[in-house]
């Protein structure tokens, strides 16, 4: 017998055959469509789906894409950035985050940048990395960047807690973790995306259960499945979707159930409560500020929050992006990345001038790598 491959757990999710008949299914069904379906793929992760597997091209002009802000690194304000860059910049001090937060640029710099100019900034692979880093340099602070929507959130709060546990001094956390259901909320309370139906994360339901959306189809008549990330995965939750049109429903219903619950890892909300709350004043990249839309430190952790030790150095103000750059509409689901003027010639994804560039899971690298599709 041959050894179970990783490809063998998601290559039936792929399968040709299977994604030509889900996509005729929903040909079929989306002819009894009163109106064209509006559908707001909330993560980045659905938008490189949905545009590495061509499933755009697969379905009829009806079925319409509006990506969403489901990206931690593109919704990430300059000045957060800039935060980084100040905090790299003192003196004996380790500055650690995660991917392709090192390479978004803020007001005059990135963190990239200064990473060659020779600032110890370091991309880790796991939170939990920033332990052995703090034991291993006693005289350093240590500051980990901590990114993420409600799926990373549980690493930072384990980390949190073994830091406590070990009586760790020298690691200090800048806590940027931001919520879905805030952000879906300010979309549709602004009115001009015109969104009648959404696909939602799996990962972030594994973490805070399906019941998050609950709340969505009552206050905004939107269907709302959660989804898994695979194409088939996807086109099962526009069939689901379009059903729930067809049949006059309107409900939050789980595609993902392999893994989603309503309720979620209870545990991992536990650990999140205990060290974090949410914030009043929060700024998203290019949509301005959504109260309630991301965490900090609870007070009792001050000692460990690099925005209140190190309060005296961070910059305070908002700091606005490129004005060539349409970022903050493409966000917001009012414009598609290649309605920027500066799409692909002079933003790449080696010369970024916009967070939608940058992050492997932005709506314009996924249009610049995949090919844009209008
Ligand atoms: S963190 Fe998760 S929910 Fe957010 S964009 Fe990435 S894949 Fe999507
Ligand atoms: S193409 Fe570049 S400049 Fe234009 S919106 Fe996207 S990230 Fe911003």
């Amino acid at each position: 017998m041959s050894e179970l491959q990783l490809k063998d757990l998601y290559d039936g999710f792929r399968d040709p055959d299977v994604i030509k008949a889900l996509a005729k299914s929903i040909i079929d069904e989306a002819k009894h469509l009163k109106e064209p379906l509006k559908l707001m793929e909330v993560c980045g992760g659905h938008t490189h789906t949905i545009m590495k597997y061509g499933l755009k091209q697969l379905l009829p002009d009806r079925i319409d894409f509006i990506h969403g802000p489901g990206c931690p690194v593109c919704i990430m304000p300059k000045e957060r950035i800039d935060h980084a860059i100040t905090l790299a910049q003192m003196s004996d001090t380790i500055l650690l985050t995660l991917g392709d937060m090192i390479r978004v640029p803020g007001s005059k710099s990135s963190l990239a940048v200064e990473r060659a100019n020779g600032y110890d900034i370091r991309a880790l692979y796991s939170p939990l990395d920033a332990l052995r880093i703090a034991r291993e340099n006693p005289d350093k602070k240590v500051v980990f960047f901590a990114i993420g929507f409600e799926t990373t959130t549980p690493m930072t709060a384990a980390l949190l807690e073994l830091v406590e546990k070990q009586g760790i001094t020298n690691l200090y956390f800048h806590i940027n973790h931001v919520l879905v259901p805030p952000a879906v909320d300010a979309i549709m309370a602004d009115g001009q995306a015109k969104i009648n139906a959404f696909i939602g994360p799996a990962h972030v339901s594994v973490i805070s259960g399906a019941k998050i959306y609950q709340p969505l189809p009552e206050k905004y008549s939107t269907p709302v499945v959660v989804s898994g990330f695979e194409p088939i995965d996807v086109l099962q939750s526009i069939l689901m979707i379009v059903r729930q049109k067809n049949e006059a429903r309107c409900e939050m219903e789980i595609q993902y159930s392999r893994s989603v619950t309503l309720e979620g890892n209870t545990k991992a909300q536990e650990m999140i409560e205990k060290f974090m709350e949410p914030r009043v004043h929060f700024r998203w990249r290019g949509i301005g500020d959504i109260p309630y839309s991301a965490l900090a430190l609870k007070a009792q952790y001050a000692a460990y929050d690099a925005e209140k030790i190190f309060a005296d150095i961070l910059p305070t103000e908002p700091i606005d992006d490129h004005k060539l750059c349409i970022c903050g509409t493409i966000l917001k689901g009012l414009a598609k990345p290649n309605d920027c003027q500066v799409f692909g010639t002079a933003c790449t994804p080696n010369t970024p001038m916009g967070s939608c560039m940058v992050s492997s899971e932005g709506a314009c690298n996924a249009y610049y790598r995949y090919g844009a599709i209008k």
